[in-house]
């Protein structure tokens, strides 16, 4: 089966030459796996060595770029890309073309990025999984404010299952391949009294 994989991380190098080198081997893994990449269609930074490693592997490419980015972020050509209008325009149609999401380390537009996918899927309007993905520990206190979050009592237990991460492309493929098939029983949105029930 052809998946469109989403790709969210960083536009800029970051200083840990690690966060590149995991960019250019999800890259090249999507291609060796005849996935489709879709991202934000930058040819700077992790985006930049992402979808790189994709084309040169062979794979397809998709690159959604909002016009007025076109030059900061160095619209990557030699692929596929489309320019729209806006951030929302490309989120919704980053979203449309894909079957689920990995998250490499990047900055705030990554985690607005993922951040909104993650919420979308608690609202249960789409099923897509989405994994974070880093061999440096990167996600680790991002990932612990969700357990906050749930220990807290402001999301049930089952928010955590929601939240997958990857140590390497492989695993994180795994993951999402897994989870498709496998797809979470999500209950019905509850809400009693005007307070959202957690279990
Ligand atoms: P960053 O992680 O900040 O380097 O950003 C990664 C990507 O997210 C870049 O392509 C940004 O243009 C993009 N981005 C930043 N903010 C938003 C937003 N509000 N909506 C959509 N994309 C965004």
């Amino acid at each position: 089966m052809t998946r469109s994989l989403c790709v969210y991380c960083g536009s800029s190098p970051g200083n840990n030459p690690a966060h590149m080198a995991l960019a250019t081997a999800l890259g090249k893994e999507l291609a060796a796996s005849q996935i489709r990449l879709v991202y934000g269609g930058g040819g700077l930074g992790l985006m930049g060595a992402t979808t790189r490693a994709t084309h040169e592997g062979g794979g397809d490419v998709l690159g959604i770029i909002p016009n007025f980015l076109q030059e900061a972020e160095r619209t990557y050509t030699d692929v596929k890309h489309v320019f729209v209008e806006d951030m929302h325009q490309r989120k919704i149609m980053m979203f449309d073309e894909s079957d689920g999401f990995i998250v490499l380390p990047g900055g705030i537009g990554t985690l607005e990025e993922v951040v909104e996918v993650l919420s979308w899927l608690r609202l249960n309007l789409h099923e897509k999984p989405v994994v974070f993905l880093s061999d440096t520990g990167f996600w680790d206190d991002f990932l612990r404010v969700f357990e906050q979050i749930v220990a807290a009592g402001f999301a049930p237990k089952s928010a955590l299952d929601d939240m997958l991460s990857a140590t390497s492309p492989q695993q994180a493929i795994a993951m999402v391949e897994d989870r498709i098939a496998n797809p979470l029983k999500r209950k019905p949105l509850g809400f009693e009294g005007g307070v959202r029930e957690l279990s």
